[in-house]
């Protein structure tokens, strides 16, 4: 099969990589959205397929087992989250190239399984309050949800090195311009004007 590219997001919970990795997809049309498992429960606003396969804790373990996973990590206590070795193979068969919204961790397992074909981008803010502000914005259920996303953010910082690019999402518009120009230097290697 012929390999794509791969485009690698990670960053803390509430750092505006969602919001960038839609507006990425939106600007490049030869990129495709690598649709995760996760065993946590849909929200409001997500569709099954579109922005998870939502699994049941028995059905993940069961492509663990069998091996369907390219990555994959308990992200939080009790919250399984992967990527399907076919997802990736469904795009690179598509001709379109991948990009992932992921965990720091997965993130990083991906580069070192894909190092010629990936970029990986480490999106964060350089204040925990910021986050705080963004998380309780998005009217999660109770505390409990947004104290595990707080308590995981020191930990995911220190691995920001280990990725190809560090953007400081401190105005949207400058991280969008920014994240523009690292992407089609990766895709077409040239920068955008
Ligand atoms: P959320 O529950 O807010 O959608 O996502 C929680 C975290 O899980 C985010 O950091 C998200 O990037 C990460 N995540 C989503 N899909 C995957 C995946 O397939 N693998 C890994 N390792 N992390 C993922």
């Amino acid at each position: 099969m012929k390999k794509g590219k791969m485009i690698i997001l990670s960053g803390p919970s509430g750092s505006g990589k969602t919001t960038i990795s839609h507006y990425l997809l939106s600007k490049f049309p030869e990129l495709k959205f690598s649709v995760s498992c996760t065993t946590r429960s849909i929200r409001n606003n997500e569709i099954h397929g579109k922005d998870y396969y939502f699994l049941s804790v028995n059905s993940f373990i069961y492509k663990i087992k069998k091996c369907q996973f390219a990555e994959w990590e308990e992200v939080y206590p009790n919250l399984f989250y992967g990527t399907l070795k076919n997802e990736i193979s469904k795009i690179w068969k598509s001709n379109q190239h991948i990009l992932f919204d992921i965990d720091v961790k997965g993130g990083l397992n991906l580069k070192k399984k894909y190092p010629n074909n990936s970029l990986s981008i480490f999106v964060t803010v350089n204040s925990i309050n910021i986050l705080k502000k963004r998380l309780i914005a998005r009217c999660y259920k109770n505390n409990t949800n947004i104290n595990t996303r707080l308590n995981k953010v020191q930990e995911e910082n220190s691995y920001a090195k280990l990725f190809d690019f560090i953007l400081f999402n401190i105005d949207l518009y400058q991280t969008k311009k920014k994240a523009i120009q690292i992407v089609s230097n990766f895709i077409y290697g040239k920068q955008s004007e």
